[in-house]
């Protein structure tokens, strides 16, 4: 069985108590043993459930599922050198964060939990509104007023209760917390299970390379669910010996709200403060992230760094991919504004394989997209 351990003081908890912060007020990693064999996941359904002795949960019946994860690695060129894209814009709330909610809620369900909370700028929400309606578990959605309509019709669409707070996505954090005092939180950045779903990510882009590491992999860093959980998938890989090494992790954040970015390149431990403006990346616009130390200890011990990105540069990507056939949401453009960014800062003549991601569909932001045109 598995422990919530406090980042702060190491204090552990049974998941069984519901807690979702420590009495110290820090937030809980998840741990827990077990081993893996390649072997057998290769007789096992396309689905992130096939890496199931990496997923803590007791029983099958528990699993609340929609076939989700095994995404494709499409070869991209992109300014004229190939990244392989991971095409994370195909789940069927429309991103990657139903790979966090499958398991999450999943492990709900396990513990008999019957109502939850959440709080998200959308996708996280959509995502756990939808996994919480095949399971039959009441949920409480708290978003950001100015959230994309295309998510929030999505997120009532499922039948949760959807609550829109005026002011910043730390307003709407704040607003939560107090629900969360009642109600279990099935929180994206506080409750660990989620990191544990979505580092099904790196086990599948190790597979699709038939067991081998990129030499780069470059991710979103908002509250940090793809980029940490990643880590925790990279890591557990390569402490059972299946791969020899990590890939080096870069973190693009939007200039307009990049607290992370700036804390890394001013040499600190933890985010810096920000005011945070407006950015089409409504995905990765986190003024203070939980788990930025989390996220800039990672992205360092991996020997990769974090990057920021302009609106400009954003608009552009998100033409680019659009032009070539992809119809993605501005965050997830961002992140491919900051590939090119590292490519255009890489050495000539230097190979590597470079993995990537859509993050998100474009259908999700339709409106703000039209604002462009
Ligand atoms: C959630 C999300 C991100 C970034 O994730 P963080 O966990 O905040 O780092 C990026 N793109 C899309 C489309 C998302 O929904
Ligand atoms: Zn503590």
């Amino acid at each position: 069985m598995e422990k919530l351990v406090c980042t702060s003081c190491g204090k552990e908890y049974s998941p069984g108590e519901l807690r979702w912060k420590c009495v110290c007020g820090g937030f809980f990693d998840l741990h827990f043993t077990f081993s893996f064999d390649r072997e057998k996941v290769k007789k096992r359904g396309c689905t992130m459930w096939r890496y199931r002795e990496t997923l803590p949960l007791s029983d099958d019946k528990n699993i609340v599922s929609f076939g989700e994860g095994f995404t494709p690695l499409l070869e991209i060129k992109v300014d004229d050198t190939v990244l392989l894209v991971k095409q994370e814009q195909l789940f069927a709330s429309g991103s990657y964060k139903d790979r966090g909610a499958s398991l999450l809620v999943s492990k709900i369900k396990e513990l008999g939990v019957r109502k939850v909370v959440e709080d998200s700028s959308g996708n996280a929400g959509a995502s756990i509104a939808s996994y919480c309606a095949s399971a039959g578990i009441e949920c409480s959605i708290y978003v950001p007023a100015d959230t994309s309509r295309g998510k929030l019709v999505q997120i009532e669409s499922y039948g949760a209760n959807l609550v829109k707070v005026q002011g910043s996505r730390e307003d709407t954090a704040s607003a939560v917390a107090g629900a969360a005092a009642n109600i279990y939180y099935a929180s994206h950045s506080w409750n660990p299970y989620f990191f544990h779903g979505t580092k099904t990510f790196a086990y599948e882009v190790v597979e699709q390379l038939d067991w081998n590491v990129p030499d780069t992999v470059i991710l979103p860093a908002g509250n940090g669910t793809l980029l940490l959980g990643a880590c925790i998938g990279f890591t557990e890989l390569k402490d059972r010996g299946i791969t020899g090494k990590m890939p080096k992790i870069i973190g693009v954040q939007s200039l307009e709200c990049a607290p992370v970015y700036y804390g890394y390149i001013n040499g600190m431990q933890v985010p810096a403060k920000i005011v945070p403006g407006k950015t089409a990346a409504e995905g990765i616009a986190i003024a203070e992230p939980l788990r930025g130390w989390q996220m800039i200890e990672a992205v360092r011990s991996s020997g990769g760094e974090f990057l920021a990105v302009s609106e400009s540069e954003i608009k552009d990507s998100f033409y680019l991919m659009a032009g070539s056939g992809y119809f993605i949401e501005p965050t997830s453009a961002a992140v491919i504004a900051g590939a090119r960014k590292y490519l255009s800062g890489m050495e000539k003549g230097r190979r590597e394989v470079i993995v990537t991601v859509f993050t998100g569909h474009g259908l999700k932001a339709a409106e703000k997209i039209a604002a462009w045109h």
